[in-house]
């Protein structure tokens, strides 16, 4: 089918043949073949890949995907360099930055060193606002608003696509959007066939009816813009110590409630979730304490949630057995973020104590309990870049060195696994994993590559990697040499 993007992909890619005589040029000559590299399957390794319009067409050695070539075909070599499916975030709030009217730098990894004083204050802040908003009897979700779509909004998302794109991201999942007019921006983007990056939106709980209303449910949209679910929320975060626990917290910093807060009553849980499944948004929920994971897993299994429903539960960073094992027996998602195991070594011990600390960042033990697992950042409360994840939960050491060794490091990931992460086991959670998340001939050419290979690379050097060239539903949407640096 001949849409808009297909032909500016088409002016993309033949850039490079012009001058080429294209007489002769058989029917299934490929667009583009990246050829003499490290092509990571996901799985294995091949040496070559083609792509033709937005598809995979071959993948497997150099002779043979060559022959996929023409006159007018776009030959890369790759040069040695590493080629793995595009990058996916599970987890993201850049849609709701781009609201702001962030500038391009506000999509960018910046380092800072820990400032244990700004942190607190941080922290302090972020919890006061837990207990404002708990005292309304609201979630921090419940408000929503629908903007006109106007250029500036327009412009400012692409502005944030183009950063995102340069990452080696290809699709990224919004993690609870609170205008809906964004979204009407974003549809009208592919539209006029601009979009670079793929979308992937769940609503806030708020916004749902409205979603609904307009007609939109899990899997409306096109290949660029799709509705994914919508986000719950059931309790606070760690860091203020206001996600919600069984047992009371370890110190008590701040004076907030000592079991910290939950937003969601199981009443109001069982009945949101209800009403999300009604209206055929798949749902995720936020959830840090185990106390916040229990209400949302009694919410789930109350409204009989099951394997295919890919339902998932943001976050889970403290889990004892019992709650990973309901996890497990229903097909709950745990929807983690790379870099929060590192970020949260500052204060975790002290807010939950030594003996909790075994339940708590346990993405190794989830794994091998297969629990079913897919990453994310949480940008714009992490840095977005995907390498800089993979370093954090490959070494589980922060980039000053904090702590020589790793943080719990039996819980460290190796690269194949973490990559996983965020390429087939989110295409999974997105149910895309029928074409996309893997570099295999069918699938849609989500592809990022990248001048080192991040399978033998010093892991301690992973967030440092330069990215060469991010391709999206057949379309270059990046060429480099990009890389982020982590120094202060
Ligand atoms: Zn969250
Ligand atoms: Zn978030």
């Amino acid at each position: 089918m001949e849409t808009p993007m297909t032909r500016r992909s088409a002016l993309v890619l033949t850039g490079a043949a012009a001058g080429t005589l294209a007489a002769g040029r058989p029917r299934d000559d490929a667009d583009l073949v990246l050829h003499s590299g490290v092509v990571w399957t996901g799985d294995a390794t091949a040496q070559a890949v083609a792509v033709k319009g937005k598809r995979i067409v071959a993948v497997g050695s150099d002779r043979r995907v060559l022959e996929c070539a023409g006159d007018r075909t776009r030959r890369v070599d790759l040069k040695g360099a590493f080629v793995g499916p595009g990058f996916r975030d599970q987890h993201t709030h850049l849609i709701q930055r781009a609201l702001t009217g962030a500038a391009p730098e506000a999509y960018r990894p910046v380092w800072k060193p820990y400032d244990e004083d700004e942190a607190f204050e941080a922290r302090r802040r972020t919890g006061q606002r837990h207990v404002d908003i708990h005292a309304r009897g609201e979630t921090p979700v419940d408000q929503c608003t629908h903007s006109p779509v106007t250029e500036k909004m327009k412009n400012d998302l692409l502005v944030m696509q183009e950063e995102v794109a340069k990452q080696g991201v290809s699709t990224v999942v919004e993690a609870g959007l609170r205008d809906l007019g964004a979204l009407d921006a974003l549809f009208q983007l592919a539209d006029e066939g601009k979009l670079k990056v793929r979308f992937l939106v769940r609503v806030a709980w708020g916004c749902m009816e409205e979603a609904a209303k307009m007609g939109l449910r899990t899997g409306s949209g096109n290949e660029w813009v799709k509705v994914l679910g919508v986000k719950l929320y059931s309790d606070g975060w760690l860091g203020p110590r206001t996600s919600a626990l069984r047992q009371p917290y370890s110190d008590d910093p701040y004076g907030f409630p000592r079991r910290g807060i939950l937003f969601l009553a199981q009443e109001r849980a069982n009945r949101d979730v209800a009403r999300a499944r009604e209206l055929g948004f798949n749902i995720t929920t936020h959830a840090i304490g185990d106390r916040g994971l229990k209400v949302t897993l009694n919410a789930y299994e109350h409204n009989d949630v099951a394997p295919r429903d890919r339902w998932a539960v943001e976050h889970v960073q403290v889990a004892e057995d019992d709650l990973l094992e309901r996890m497990i027996r229903r097909g709950v998602i745990a929807s983690i973020q790379l870099s929060f195991a590192t970020s949260d070594q500052r204060f975790a011990e002290d807010a939950i104590g030594r003996h909790r600390l075994r339940y708590a960042y346990r993405w190794r033990d989830m794994l091998r309990a297969r629990v079913p697992m897919v990453g994310g950042s949480d940008f714009d409360i992490e840095a977005l870049d995907p390498m800089w994840g993979l370093q954090r939960v490959v070494t589980r050491t922060e980039f000053d060195g904090t702590p020589p060794g790793g943080w719990l490091p039996d819980q460290r990931l190796d690269v194949p696994t973490a990559l996983r992460l965020v390429t087939s086991r989110a295409a999974f959670a997105s149910f895309e994993e029928r074409e996309r998340g893997t570099v295999e001939p069918g699938n849609y050419a989500d592809l990022v590559v990248i001048k080192e290979n991040p399978l033998t690379m010093p892991p301690d050097r992973l967030a440092s990697a330069t990215r060469l060239m991010t391709i999206t539903n057949g379309t270059i949407t990046s060429e480099g040499p990009v890389r982020y640096p982590p120094t202060a």
